[in-house]
């Protein structure tokens, strides 16, 4: 697959929208009406619980804070076979709204190994309803999601639909290379494959999905072509 790069998605990347696994049920819902059309809020609310904030119409996993020590590796964050089934910024397929990351699918197989790409403080590992099982590290602003790990059956639910292979805690700190757990097809997932995102958050918490091709990760010294992991 080759992806289109540049401009175009820096503008999509504030539009991008993921549900918190922290967030009630109603507000799940109402994340996936805004990833369909429905407008949503667009400024930040206190009212909702574990600090989960809106932003530019963006639900995300709040900021935690942590700054520590830094590592990374630029690989494909799954263990392969596998090959690159999603860009970052593709609509085919998605009811028009923008892929918020970089999806490898694993040839038909569950199970692979799946590493964090750079160091840092595990803040949310658990079930997500469009991601399924979920782990979030974050460093110095930044976050990586992976997502649909496994196991358990695909399509949306706010509850498990199988145990996790999740190998982190919420608290624990990770280098890089460290494996999370095993990847899946839970969650919003047409078949096993890793969901792959990077998101930035500013001052005040406000956290946008980044190209991973065009930023630079806590320890990472130049640029990584994500794209080209994969068979
Ligand atoms: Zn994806």
């Amino acid at each position: 697959m080759i992806c289109l790069a540049g401009l175009y998605f820096s503008f999509m990347a504030a539009g991008a929208a993921i549900l918190a696994d922290t967030m009630p049920a109603w507000a799940q819902d109402d994340a996936w009406g805004w990833m369909l059309g429905t407008p949503q809020p667009t400024a930040k609310d206190p009212g909702l619980p574990g600090g989960t904030s809106f932003s530019n119409g963006s639900f995300y996993w709040s900021l935690d804070g942590f700054i520590g020590p830094v590592s990374f590796v630029c690989m494909m964050p799954v263990e392969g076979p596998a090959r690159m089934s999603s860009c970052f910024g593709d609509t085919e397929g998605r009811d028009g709204h923008a892929h918020t990351g970089i999806d490898w699918a694993t040839n038909h197989e569950e199970g692979r190994w799946v590493w964090t790409p750079f160091g840092g403080k595990v803040t949310s590992a658990g079930w997500n309803y469009y991601l399924g099982w979920t782990v979030v590290i974050e460093n110095d602003e930044w976050q990586v999601i992976l997502g649909h790990l496994c196991c358990g059956a695909s399509g949306k639910s706010h509850t498990a639909t199988g145990p996790t292979s999740i190998a982190v805690a919420t608290g624990d700190l990770v280098i890089a290379g460290d494996v999370v757990g095993k990847s899946g097809t839970t969650g919003n997932s047409t078949g096993p494959h890793l969901h792959f995102e990077i998101r930035q958050c500013d001052q005040d918490g406000n956290c946008n999905v980044m190209n991973p091709n065009v930023v630079r990760l806590p320890g990472q010294d130049g640029l990584c072509a994500w794209e080209s992991f994969g068979d």
